[in-house]
């Protein structure tokens, strides 16, 4: 057996979620990017084998496993089919303002149904307006009586109409920029709040992205997540600890396509030998399976400095370079894997141009590659290293 980043516990469970993804999940893969359809079976298959809890500490109702295997969980099902592995992803990214800034009530009364997949979770942010400038959001939060006024629309929101919580982000002081800002905690079925429509998209197509209205919600104090003007604060480090999510989806997918086109290049015939044994095939595995390694080392080194204790402030470059560089990763992997495939490649009879169109999405969500780079460079001008050239040039 080759060697393993993780432990033995780690990998029982990893192999876990491997055989449903490999059982459970591969077989609908294909059909659920076909019919553009939210798989409610997906989500009945991880709540049966508790993958929710994956994401979740122990008194929170979750398996208390920590951030690595989480991420280990999100790959394996991406591997597969990266809309079903969005599930899990988003459910950490919709949790993650209750797991840092819930009040013991609100952990108590919603925690426990997110970790076992009752709830679907949404996170709501960008707004028409707004996406890499969110600070620049309009929608409103009033105050009314010991409660707030919610008016205003969020666009592009992952889980639109299938989550039953949403944490949404709204201005409580519309002058004061992005300290003006609070988030909330805002239930499906709330008068006044409704999925305006759903999105039409390249890939993740098993996934519901849409636009939601608030049109006078009144939410009650129980529902302010946080203090009031923190909101932008939490919306950042909630990103800190989610984008690792994207970076363990891309990293699924570039396993997904090289393996795949491995397969077929070992028995794929041309000019008398299988094409892998062609040196530019063999060249363009080779890069597949390094860069693919490489992403995985900086993702699960992320996964373990949260499971060892680093401080928040301390994750920002590690969670950004983590998701930088696997979602490139994942796009050249996939570009490649359609090349491996030839013809084969760019139809839909084989699963490598889902993977292409899966790919192009972990580059933007979630901060896109360009805000990546902006903050990695922001961390180390902030950084004091020892510069080993000093006096000399
Ligand atoms: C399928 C899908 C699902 C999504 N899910 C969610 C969700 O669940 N919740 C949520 O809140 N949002 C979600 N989003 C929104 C997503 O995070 C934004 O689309 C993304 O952050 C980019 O914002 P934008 O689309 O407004 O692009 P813009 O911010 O307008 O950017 C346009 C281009 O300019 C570049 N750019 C912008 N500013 C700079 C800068 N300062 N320096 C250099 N380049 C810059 C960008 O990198 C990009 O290439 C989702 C989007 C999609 C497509």
């Amino acid at each position: 057996m080759s060697w393993d980043p993780l432990s033995p516990e780690q990998r029982e469970l990893r192999d876990l979620v491997r055989t449903v993804a490999r059982e459970r999940i591969a077989p609908r893969a294909a059909e659920i990017d076909a019919s553009h359809a939210f798989p409610w079976d997906v989500v009945e298959v991880f709540r049966e084998a508790g993958i929710f809890g994956l994401l979740f500490d122990e008194e929170d109702g979750g398996t208390g496993t920590g951030a690595l295997l989480a991420l280990v969980a999100i790959e394996e099902i991406a591997r597969v089919c990266a809309s079903s592995s969005l599930i899990l992803a988003v459910q950490e990214l919709g949790s993650l303002g209750l797991k840092l800034a819930g009040s013991p009530q609100q952990r108590a009364a919603w925690l426990p149904r997110l970790a076992s997949g009752e709830v679907l979770a949404a996170y709501a942010l960008t707004e028409a307006g707004s996406g890499s400038d969110s600070a620049a959001m309009r929608t409103t939060a009033r105050a009314d009586g010991d409660g707030f006024v919610l008016d205003g629309g969020k666009r592009f929101i992952t889980n639109a109409g299938v989550a039953g919580l949403y944490t949404v982000f709204a201005k409580t002081d519309p002058e004061a920029g992005h300290r003006g800002i609070s988030a909330f905690l805002v239930e499906a079925g709330a008068p006044g709040f409704e999925v305006a429509r759903l999105e039409e998209k390249l890939g993740i197509n098993g996934s519901t992205t849409g636009e939601l209205v608030f049109d006078g919600v009144r939410v009650g104090p129980e529902a302010l997540l946080g203090e009031e003007g923190e909101g932008f604060r939490l919306a950042m480090r909630i990103l800190d600890r989610s984008r690792p999510g994207v970076a363990a989806q891309a990293l699924g997918i570039a396993q997904g396509a090289t393996d795949y086109a491995l397969e077929y290049a070992r028995t794929r015939e041309t000019m008398g030998k299988p094409i892998a044994q062609h040196q530019l095939i063999a060249g363009k595995l080779a890069d597949m399976e390094t860069t693919t390694e490489a992403a995985r080392g900086l993702l699960y080194r992320y996964g373990r400095m949260v499971d060892e204790g680093v401080p928040a402030d301390e994750l920002t470059k590690a969670s950004a370079m983590a998701k930088l560089f696997c979602g490139d990763v994942a796009m050249q992997a996939a570009v490649e894997a359609v090349q491996i495939l030839g013809g084969y490649g760019y139809v839909r009879e084989y699963p490598v141009e889902r993977f292409l169109r899966d790919a192009k999405i972990t580059q933007i969500y979630e901060g896109t590659q360009e805000v990546q780079r902006l903050v990695i460079a922001r961390e180390m001008l902030k950084e004091s290293r020892t510069f080993l050239m000093e006096g000399v040039g």
